[in-house]
């Protein structure tokens, strides 16, 4: 049942026939001083590849015009030219961490190179894949056994369409040149912050290692800075009085790290942890921040030892999703006309509909915390209280609320939740920790909590039996994942972060945690149509099929998901390969 390999819409570029291979910079210099004032087509000769004093330089895919997606160029520096110590690449995090820094150097220094424009379009553009604040494994710059790697973008110089040759040859013999030697050498970059890069990596990373063993889901360091400078602005908040993290005494954890010595924070237990404050206390503000932690950051980030269990996934209420054959029954049963929600389908769910089905697609694929704000939540889902319980007969209401289900959770399945929510006292009932947020800083009131639960008893009763109930592991349909449009080839793209060009559909991953970078949701992209041609066949589950992708991405990295040699993917959870998938309009599983 496996289907045929699509046909994608690059492969129909035109390229020249036989790139050349290993001339001499020099017969670069010659061809771009033979084809100056030629037509943009003529460009097409450059492509190969070309051994520059101390890297290699390989024109890998020539654009047609000046307006098109700028060229692609691939330079490798040899290791002993390159120079850095070994020390840097010792482990595979470590490597991840240092490719991201001299991706960012890169970054900075071309985009200073580009002073003004030099001609039409994008002429003159020297461009890397610019990373977010997390640190990711990217395809931008990677340390191979040949050396180091970066995978770039140029846009050939002209005027019109006519190529300006001269032009050119400043781009590739001292723009480009000079950038390389800047970000691809260790002896100019600033070994002190290389250095610190690597080492808060690897000392966040080491703390996410030991989160497991310590009953922890997520950890926030004293000291750290939360809020960021806007809603579209990742950078830490500078401006008024920014408060630093606090621990709470009852809740401190200790971490030795291997480079920053002993470290303090606040440990968010396993279990059900709820948040609770005054609203513009901070409490959004800390679950945003946990749910990042998923990622390393980079120094200065704020947030660079605010870790979490990479099996956390942010839940809520998306109304206007489609779901596809999903068992919502633990949370909904009962729907008018004896709608089936065992096997539940809808183009256009409800919020609390949508939740439900969030919360099962996560368990399906093997989440093990879930996040849950109030601010994004369905109301009706989350809580129904003693007195709307007498007035509407469980009979006429669908919803079990996720307050008599998230102890479940736990309890059969092993999966914490830690929920802010300042809107409901009921919940102290099925809380094991209580953190309060005040003025931006967290205390434990566990006992305070419990102590009211037992003064107070809500006048509610328990919904929804005693066991959470089933999560049906789905088989995806590979004719329904078609990146086709009609009889035109394969094409996928990413349309800003949150959403993908799917053949004649766009996946809206706008109220999906778990993206930190548009690289990622590239790579989302293509890993789904690499699932559809390799693993999805009708019998496989979609989290065994998911276990494969992982595997073939640690295994070989993230070149399997293109026939090109792209530099601007960035590796994403397959939590969220899962989400798109599951977005997909077409999707069919059995
Ligand atoms: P809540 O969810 O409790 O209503 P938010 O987390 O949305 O509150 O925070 C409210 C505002 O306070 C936001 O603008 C946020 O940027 C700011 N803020 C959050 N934490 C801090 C902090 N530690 N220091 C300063 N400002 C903060
Ligand atoms: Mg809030």
């Amino acid at each position: 049942m496996r289907a045929q390999p699509i046909p994608r819409e690059e492969d129909t570029v035109v390229q020249s026939r036989t790139p050349r291979q290993g001339g001499a910079a020099d017969e670069l210099r010659r061809i771009l001083q033979r084809i100056d004032g030629r037509g943009y087509p003529a460009y097409r000769e450059i492509r190969g590849a070309y051994a520059f004093p101390g890297y290699r330089l390989e024109v890998d895919y020539v654009q047609p015009d000046p307006f098109a997606p700028p060229s692609q160029v691939i330079v490798t520096v040899p290791r002993n030219v390159a120079g850095f110590p070994p020390e840097l690449l010792r482990t595979p995090v470590r490597a991840t961490a240092l490719e991201d820094f001299i991706t960012r150097r890169f970054y900075a220094l071309s985009s200073r190179a580009r002073a003004g424009s030099r001609g039409t379009g994008g002429s003159g553009l020297v461009s890397i894949d610019r990373p977010p604040q997390e640190v990711l494994r990217r395809t931008s710059v990677t340390m191979g056994a040949e050396g180091v790697e970066a995978r770039f973008v140029v846009g050939l110089p002209a005027r019109g369409r006519t190529v300006l040759g001269r032009q050119a040859e400043e781009l590739f013999f001292r723009e480009i040149p000079a950038v390389v030697d800047g970000a691809l050498r260790y002896a100019n970059l600033d070994a002190a912050a290389v250095r610190r890069q690597v080492e808060t990596v690897e000392d966040a990373e080491c703390i996410r290692d030991a989160l497991e063993g310590r009953g922890l889901v997520a950890f926030v360091a004293d000291g750290a800075i939360l809020p960021r400078v806007s809603g579209v602005d990742d950078r830490p908040l500078a401006e008024g009085t920014v408060v630093p993290f606090c621990s709470p005494p009852g809740l401190r954890a200790e971490f030795e790290t291997p480079n920053r010595g002993r470290v303090t924070g606040m440990g968010i237990p396993a279990g059900v942890v709820l948040v609770v404050g005054g609203g513009y206390h901070g409490k959004s503000t800390l679950l945003a921040a946990v749910e990042k932690g998923i990622y390393n950051h980079i120094p200065g980030d704020g947030r660079e030892l605010v870790v979490t269990d990479t099996g956390a996934v942010k839940i809520r209420a998306e109304d206007g999703r489609g779901i596809e054959n999903v068992d919502i029954s633990p949370f909904i049963s009962n729907l008018p006309f004896g709608k089936d929600t065992s096997s539940f389908s809808t183009q256009d769910a409800s919020g609390s509909t949508s939740q439900a089905a969030n919360i099962l697609e996560a368990l399906e694929t093997g989440a093990r915390v879930l996040l849950i704000d109030e601010d994004t939540s369905a109301t009706n889902f989350m809580i129904r209280d003693g007195r709307m319980q007498r007035l509407v007969a469980k009979k006429k209401e669908p919803i079990t609320p996720f307050i008599d289900k998230v102890g479940q959770l736990g309890r059969d399945l092993g999966v914490s939740t830690l929920l802010v929510m300042g809107g409901s006292g009921d919940y102290f009932d099925v809380a094991d920790t209580v953190i309060a947020m005040e003025e931006y800083l967290p205390r434990d009131v566990t006992a305070e909590a419990k102590q009211i639960a037992r003064d107070r008893a809500a006048a509610r009763e328990r919904e929804g039996g005693d066991r959470f109930g089933p999560v049906k592991a789905r088989r995806p349909l590979p004719r329904s994942v078609d990146p086709s449009r009609g009889k035109r080839a394969a094409s996928v793209s990413a349309k800003g972060p949150a959403t993908i060009l799917f053949g004649a559909h766009a996946i809206d991953l706008s109220c999906v945690g778990g993206i930190a970078d548009i690289s990622q949701t590239r790579a989302i992209g293509d890993a789904l149509v690499y699932l559809r041609e390799r693993y999805l066949d009708g019998k496989r589950t979609l989290a065994e099929a998911l276990a494969l992708l992982k595997r073939d991405l640690d295994e070989k990295g993230m070149d399997i998901l293109s026939p090109y040699r792209r530099g601007d993917y960035a590796l994403p959870r397959m939590f969220e390969v899962a989400a798109a998938l599951n977005r997909l309009r077409t999707l069919r599983c059995v």
